[in-house]
């Protein structure tokens, strides 16, 4: 008889022979916002093996930085506009910028995005039978005339506006989806995703809690942009993070709203804020961009009903866990 021998010491590179995944999970645009906080939960599963596809227009690196290196963890510059060959069993498609500022500077991009980098998802889940949900937006209904929002309402776009190759480009993104679906059976899910906020916010991206919470920190004045009357409801984003994991794991393709229903005007948005992170700073009323949707809250009875789905988080309790990221980022730590 030979001696037994020893077991092969794991390394990052053997664990692939040994390690069998229950599920290999590609997160388009994981290097974003949303996403990042995605891929960290998607992580914390030992089943899940991720592997991230961004092209950082608005990602970063830094955003993943705990999980580069790890052995189920793989991150891939690629641009969705081309072809992407991986073998996987789910994708959730974000990839697309989010901010207005963002996506209205490259516009005929954010529609490559949208409508050839959606194509190309949909062809890899077609061949690889995967299940594919995608991240659409609240903007798909427009300025909307009904309120609050309903998934069966369709919306009131302006289809040659400043903002149309984000929403009508989402529209289309939809569409495909359902396509997909109707025309090769592809197994899809469609989030409506309304105003998100949290820790890792581009600082600079222009959307108004992250402006606003960088203003307090900074000792700047608030810039509510006018009228102020303007309504949005904002959900934090482990609650929406959770609510796409339970649309992804659920027997419902959508399209399902997932928001936090409480509504604030921008001018109650600027006070609490105030409030919360710097009573000395100045509220001041600046110029609109075109097109900006007046109110906007989501009706979430469908997420509730067939994801049990609900966000738990308050405005006033989740302001308050962006500060330390942005003072850290902003150079101006606590005392
Ligand atoms: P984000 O800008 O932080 O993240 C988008 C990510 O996609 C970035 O990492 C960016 O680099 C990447 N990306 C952009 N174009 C790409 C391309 N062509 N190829 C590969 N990667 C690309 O935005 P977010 O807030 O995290 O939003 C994520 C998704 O959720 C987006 O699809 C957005 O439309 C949707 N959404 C977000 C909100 C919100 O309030 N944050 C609201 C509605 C919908
Ligand atoms: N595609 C991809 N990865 C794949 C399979 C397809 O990126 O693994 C792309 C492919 O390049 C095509 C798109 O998805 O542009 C749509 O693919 P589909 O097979 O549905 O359509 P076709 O290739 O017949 O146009
Ligand atoms: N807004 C504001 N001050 C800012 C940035 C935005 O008052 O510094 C307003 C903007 O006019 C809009 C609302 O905040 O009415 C939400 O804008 P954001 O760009 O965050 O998101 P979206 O318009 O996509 O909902």
């Amino acid at each position: 008889h030979s001696a037994a021998k020893a077991p092969p010491t794991p390394s990052p590179l053997r664990f692939s022979k040994f390690f069998q995944p229950n599920m290999r999970i590609l997160v388009t645009g994981g290097a974003g916002f949303i996403g990042s906080h995605l891929v960290d939960r998607l992580m914390e599963n030992e089943k899940n093996e991720v592997i991230v596809a961004d092209n950082y227009f608005t990602g970063s690196k830094d955003n993943l930085k705990k999980w580069i290196g790890h052995p189920r963890f793989e991150l891939i510059r690629h641009d969705v506009t081309e072809p992407l060959l991986v073998e996987v069993d789910q994708i959730y498609h974000l990839a697309c910028p989010a901010s207005p500022i963002f996506y209205k500077y490259n516009p005929v991009k954010t529609i490559k995005t949208n409508v050839i980098g959606t194509l190309n998802m949909l062809g890899l889940a077609k061949r690889v039978g995967a299940r594919i949900l995608l991240t659409s937006t609240s903007e798909v209904y427009g300025d909307p005339l009904v309120h609050p929002q309903e998934e069966s309402y369709w919306g009131n776009v302006n289809p040659i506006g400043v903002r149309s190759c984000y929403d009508e480009g989402k529209r289309v993104a939809e569409t495909l989806m359902f396509d997909y679906h109707r025309q090769h059976g592809i197994e899809i899910r469609v989030a409506r995703i309304f105003n998100t906020y949290g820790p890792r916010m581009n600082i600079d991206d222009g959307r108004v809690v992250s402006n606003f919470i960088a203003q307090a920190v900074r000792g700047e004045p608030l810039t509510v942009q006018a009228p102020g009357t303007q309504t949005r409801s904002f959900c934090y984003v482990s609650d929406m993070v959770d609510g796409l994991i339970r649309l992804m794991e659920g027997e419902n393709t959508g399209p399902i709203n997932l928001g936090n229903p409480g509504e604030f005007t921008m001018v109650e948005l600027a006070e609490t804020v105030k409030e919360l992170i710097n009573p000395n700073v100045e509220i001041s009323m600046v110029e609109n961009t075109p097109d900006d949707p007046r109110q906007r809250k989501p009706n979430i009875t469908k997420a509730k009903e067939l994801l049990g789905w609900e966000p738990k988080i308050k405005l006033r309790d989740g302001l308050p866990l962006m500060e330390e990221d942005f003072r850290s980022r902003l150079g101006k730590p606590t005392n």
